[in-house]
């Protein structure tokens, strides 16, 4: 079995490293309520053209400064331990020091996790592929082109432990062995 897991919003803080670059305050109580109940944190913080402009600006450093979640490490210890092929699956965007910065970024992070940087998380799918992303747009792509899928919570909501990280883990881990059942 498969599990393709995405990058920004479920191992790194994309939103709060965009958020300084636009001048917006994702600790602030108003901003960060916004962040938890939307579906993309693009539109709270700017919009995407405007993103664009600054984090092109900045270039690799941008990619570079991504800050792990504090669930990251264990996320992925918990997945490697599941018996299963493990790969970091992230777009890159628009921005073009995007690929040379993730690929130098994870090498780094996590030297044994393979990196997979498409837009088309859909061409990986399969009956025994799992992703794990924080879009609903891209798990309807996955899920349509015959992938299973798990909706990584909120990154707000897990930071303020709104909801649990250990109960997501503990629910991806189902769905594997479940599938790995009927294998
Ligand atoms: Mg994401």
């Amino acid at each position: 079995m498969r599990i393709l897991l995405d990058a920004d919003g479920v191992l790194v803080d994309w939103s709060k490293a965009a958020s300084r670059l636009m001048g917006v305050d994702d600790s602030d109580p108003v901003i960060r309520a916004k962040l938890k109940s939307a579906k993309d944190v693009v539109g709270i913080i700017g919009a995407w053209e405007d993103i664009y402009k600054v984090i092109d600006k900045a270039g690799e450093s941008f990619w570079m400064g991504l800050e792990k979640f504090p669930w990251a490490d264990s996320l992925v210890g918990a997945l490697q331990g599941l018996d299963c092929q493990v790969a970091i699956t992230t777009s890159v965007g628009k921005w073009a020091a995007g690929a040379s910065a993730k690929h130098k970024y994870f090498a780094k992070a996590y030297p044994g996790l393979p990196l997979i940087i498409t837009k088309a998380k859909e061409f990986c799918a399969g009956p025994t592929s799992l992703l794990i992303d924080d879009l609903s747009d891209n798990l309807k792509k996955f899920e349509a082109a015959g992938g299973l899928i798990y909706h990584w919570p909120n990154q707000y909501k897990l930071l303020d432990q709104d909801e649990s990280v250990v109960k997501a883990i503990d629910d991806i881990e189902k769905i594997v062995r479940t599938v790995k059942k009927m294998l």
